[in-house]
């Protein structure tokens, strides 16, 4: 086997001790993952139960679909399910009956629970498996939390994905060794990234989630999966249970985590180092060539991530090592140490990293440290703004193709143009 490419970055082992904070966060829910894997995942459809409030904060951010049948809707509790005087498992069972007769091509159904539902205790799983037993085999009804409670808005796709993981198809020993890549990706990237594992030489190569619910990937004890996005916490975790295996690796943004994460998967299948480079020479030059002209504005810049999407660390080195910029302070909601061991290795020395958040006490420090450009949740940006701080929507980097070498350049782009606009206001 070989060894997946060194990392030419500076060890970062000696970053500044983890700031842990718990207080007050200004986050979405894990609803918000919806809007992204409805897009992905065609043949399914997301019912919220939950309130009023959970069905405006999706279709403001799903913006309001006039022409198209969403496949999101939200089953609405109203106070009598609230305090416990209708049932509300009848309720669901007729709102579920009513949406299945009326969309017949919903192969694949998620009850998503929300605070309300979690509040008053209403067990979707059993729901989930009252109704796939009532609708199979057409239907398949699973379930999941988008709770806002202590989680962060990322971590709604995490748990739709785990809830995939016991669905997914038993391969035995015998079976030839698959690779499964692990985060719902935009297709156009999903689609350059099997053509570069084609490339490589690594042949049986499916995504979870694929486009169809339907053609989930099988598992078993030689399959190897690749985390795709690093807040897959728990996804990760209930593949290994099934027996598959994590590759180890930076995350594909730049041209540096995107050659590292090809390398590691072709060392664990086995496939010569020097071949892998051949292949993706090109697709690094041509990266490169988009990097140079961003590099001229990023560098030397300082940036401040506040906690939101846990893309935050795999950013920060993206910036860092790539581009030339000065990492403040990188807050993630979690610190999965394990998955990260890598970037937080090959970020910057002396760099402060938190963990959790307690949002004044983060808000002096953006106010004290005036950085060039700050990350942050929609609700943070405008005060910031309104202050002169430049600001970076978290939330538009999830939603953005940024992954992989064809992307880099536009990765780039996204914390170049605040920056632009600043300079464009001050003239
Ligand atoms: S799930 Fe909770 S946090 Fe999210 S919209 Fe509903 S009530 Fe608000």
């Amino acid at each position: 086997m070989n060894a997946p490419a060194a990392l030419k970055a500076p060890a970062g082992s000696d970053c500044a001790p983890v700031l842990k904070e718990r207080g007050q966060r200004e986050v979405f829910c894990g609803l918000t993952g919806i809007i992204w894997l409805h897009r992905k995942m065609q043949d399914a459809f997301f019912l919220v139960v939950g309130s009023r409030t959970c069905a405006h904060l999706i279709q403001s951010a799903a913006g309001v679909m006039i022409f198209a049948e969403p496949r999101f809707a939200t089953a609405i509790m109203e106070e009598r399910d609230l305090a416990g005087l209708a049932d509300a498992n009848e309720e669901l069972d007729r709102i579920v009956d009513q949406l299945l007769a009326r969309r017949p091509e919903i192969k694949s159904l998620f009850l998503v629970g929300s605070c309300p539902s979690e509040v008053i205790k209403l067990d979707l799983s059993k729901a989930a498996q009252r109704l796939s037993t009532k609708h199979a085999p057409q239907v398949r009804v699973l379930n999941y939390s988008g709770s806002g409670i202590e989680t962060t808005f990322t971590q709604g796709e995490d748990a739709c994905l785990e809830a995939l993981v016991p669905e997914m198809p038993v391969l035995g020993a015998d079976a030839p060794a698959n690779l499964v890549i692990v985060g719902s990706l935009p297709d156009i990237v999903e689609d350059q990234f099997k053509r570069l594992f084609a490339g490589i030489g690594i042949d049986h190569v499916a995504s979870l989630p694929e486009r169809a619910v339907a053609d989930l990937p099988g598992v078993g004890p030689n399959t190897r999966f690749l985390l795709a996005q690093p807040f897959l916490n728990d996804t990760a975790h209930a593949l290994t249970k099934r027996g598959a295996h994590r590759i180890d690796a930076l995350f594909p943004f730049g041209v540096e985590g995107t050659s590292n994460w090809l390398h590691a998967a072709a060392a664990a299948f086995g496939i010569d180092a020097a071949h892998v480079d051949a292949v993706i020479a090109p697709y690094q030059e041509r990266a490169r060539t988009a990097l140079a002209h961003q590099r001229e504005r990023l560098a030397g810049k300082t940036i401040f991530f506040m906690p939101d999407s846990q893309l935050e660390v795999p950013l920060a080195r993206f910036l860092a090592n790539e581009l030339g910029m000065i990492p403040l302070e990188v807050g993630t909601p979690y610190l999965h140490t394990a998955h990260m061991a890598q970037e937080l290795a090959a970020l910057p020395t002396g760099v402060q990293l938190s963990e959790g958040q307690d949002v004044d006490k983060q808000l002096d420090r953006v106010r004290s440290a005036r950085p060039d450009l700050t990350v942050c949740g929609l609700g943070l940006a405008n005060p910031l703004e309104a202050e002169g701080l430049s600001t970076k929507w978290a939330i538009e980097l999830v939603f953005s193709p940024i992954h992989g070498f064809d992307q880099a350049g536009d990765l780039a782009e996204l914390f170049a143009r605040p920056l632009r606009r600043r300079d464009v206001l001050k003239v």
